[in-house]
């Protein structure tokens, strides 16, 4: 039987989170290794393991309750960034879906924006 991912965890309650929201269908929670002065990770807590997998409904649903977060986190007006790494080419470590939303200051622009891209072929 595949094992439980961190995430799964924390939704079963076997693990502790510095919650921020929390419905029905989402959580949202503190990173433990914040890379900005506000860095929240959003996830559905049904589980699906990458965006790649997700369920377009919930993604619906789940567009309201990042919206609803950024409000309460004040974020709504001064922007944040929303990013969801997908499949091991992203980086990704939790395979269980999240969306990091990061804010709380002016976000340095993403390095591979600036890169030459046919450098990486
Ligand atoms: P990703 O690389 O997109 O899979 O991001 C996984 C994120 O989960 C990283 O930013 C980690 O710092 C964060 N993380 C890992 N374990 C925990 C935890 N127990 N509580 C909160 N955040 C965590």
């Amino acid at each position: 039987m595949r094992e439980k991912t961190i995430f799964e965890r924390i939704v079963a309650g076997e693990l502790p989170c510095n919650k921020v929201l929390e419905d029905n269908d989402f959580l949202a929670f503190h990173d433990i290794h914040p890379r900005a002065p506000i860095h929240i990770l959003a996830i559905p807590k049904k589980h699906f393991k990458d965006f790649q997998e997700f369920d377009p409904e919930l993604m619906a649903k789940m567009t309201l309750f990042i919206q609803k977060l950024a409000v309460l986190l004040g974020l709504d007006k001064s922007g944040y960034r929303l990013i969801s790494n997908c499949g091991k080419n992203s980086g990704q470590e939790v395979f269980h879906l999240h969306f990091h939303i990061l804010g709380g200051f002016e976000l340095p622009k993403d390095k591979a924006e600036q890169a030459n891209p046919q450098a990486l072929f």
